[in-house]
């Protein structure tokens, strides 16, 4: 969905035309905190193609990614992911202003001529990919492909809790993992950060589908994580927590959402030369393309990635590889089905108004998640 140039308000009846500014909360250049800033003059993203569907929202959370994304990161790609042209110099296209939000939770209210799987009135909810303007206003605009039947047994607070991580997960799990609801009853899992928003849900995905899950977390969020169905947990402030890990029966897949220190020792948790996957989710790519420019941060990234996982396999017989989110409507189909069968259960720590957005991203902004934080924007 593109931007007007001008907003005018109440020009017509049907409800995307009804009005064409919205409120919602923006940032006009990359910084910390004092940057978002909330206006009521935000063109309505209409619905410009056959395959757009255009949501009012009716609940977001936030991610690391959007502290992260509020700040600068990733700047570079996803300008030329919204903008090809921009790979020339950088009078091709602005980003701004831009909103922040991945997760949405709504309604329905428009639809372009060829969608066919949902249609106005239906309550969906969706990844808002980083490249499109995200959930924090109110309404957004997606593809088809990427919107979902929202589950029944939850209320839209809830189910904007999910749908990031989801994607991310099932994007880590299944196609760098190579795990799936019919493999999995058999494999040993290791989830490290397994207290925050991506641990909370793939710990509860993994048991859906039979896996043994071990978990890193700290002390504190034993009962949370045992509560959503690790076998066993692994304090990792704990001064013996290495050598903990290291007693156990080694695993088939690590799903690292830590990174730095927690990489050397993960890896070694595997078996040894019998397909074992080690997939982070915390990569170079993004920040390397930031601090080296398009070219080199990309070459720098991707010969990081071949070597370690040159030298993993080559040493251990394990996969080495990177895990990232990717839009995918059908996947949250099949978590739908999973949170209304009771199989996953939403993990809201807190919530905030739509008055409050910028308290939302100092709380997350604090760490030490447990779960998600999430914003009611209706
Ligand atoms: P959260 O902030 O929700 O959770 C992180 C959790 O990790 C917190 O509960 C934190 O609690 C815990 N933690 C911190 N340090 C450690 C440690 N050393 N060992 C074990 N647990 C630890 O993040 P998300 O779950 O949303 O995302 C996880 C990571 O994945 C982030 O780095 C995020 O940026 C990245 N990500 C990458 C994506 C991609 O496409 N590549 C997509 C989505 C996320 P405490 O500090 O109290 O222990």
């Amino acid at each position: 969905a593109g931007w007007s140039l001008s907003c005018r308000r109440n020009v017509s009846s049907s409800p995307s035309r009804l009005q064409s500014c919205m409120p919602g909360w923006v940032i006009d250049q990359y910084g910390t905190n004092g940057v978002l800033t909330y206006t009521e003059d935000i063109p309505v993203p209409t619905v410009n193609s056959p395959n757009d569907v255009m949501i009012k929202v009716y609940a977001a959370s936030l991610n690391p990614l959007d502290i992260a994304m509020r700040g600068g990161y990733g700047a570079t790609l996803l300008k030329l992911k919204r903008h090809p042209m921009s790979v020339l110099g950088s009078d091709y296209g602005s980003e701004f202003p831009l909103i922040l939000g991945r997760d949405v939770s709504g309604v329905v209210v428009d639809c372009g001529s060829e969608v066919t799987h949902v249609a106005p009135g239906d309550e969906v909810w969706a990844a808002v990919p980083p490249w499109k303007q995200g959930s924090l206003a109110e309404f957004v605009t997606l593809t088809e492909y990427e919107v979902s039947h929202k589950p029944k047994s939850v209320s839209h607070a809830e189910a904007a809790s999910i749908p990031y991580v989801a994607n991310t997960a099932l994007s880590a799990l299944v196609n760098a993992g190579g795990l799936c609801r019919d493999s999995s009853s058999n494999k040993r899992v290791l989830i490290t950060g397994g207290s925050g928003g991506v641990g909370t849900f793939s710990i509860q995905l993994l048991k859906a589908w039979g896996a043994h899950v071990t978990v890193t977390c700290s002390q504190n969020a034993e009962g949370l994580v045992r509560g959503l169905g690790a076998d066993e947990v692994v304090d990792y402030t704990a001064e013996d927590a290495s050598e903990q890990l290291e007693m156990m029966e080694k695993f088939d897949v690590v799903l690292d959402n830590v990174g730095g220190e927690t990489e050397q020792l993960a890896l070694g948790l595997l078996k040894p030369w019998s397909g074992a996957k080690y997939v982070t989710l915390v990569t170079p790519l993004l920040p390397n393309t930031d601090s080296m420019g398009l070219l080199n941060g990309m070459c720098q990234a991707g010969s990081s990635l071949q070597s370690k996982a040159v030298q993993n396999i080559l040493s251990g017989g394990v996969f080495y590889r990177w895990g990232f989110y990717a839009p995918d409507g059908p996947a949250l189909d099949d978590v739908s089905r999973l949170v209304d069968a009771g199989k996953i259960l939403p993990v809201v720590e807190a919530q905030f108004p739509f008055t409050q957005v910028p308290q939302a991203f100092q709380k997350l902004e604090q760490g030490h998640a447990r779960g998600k934080t999430v914003v009611r924007v209706t």
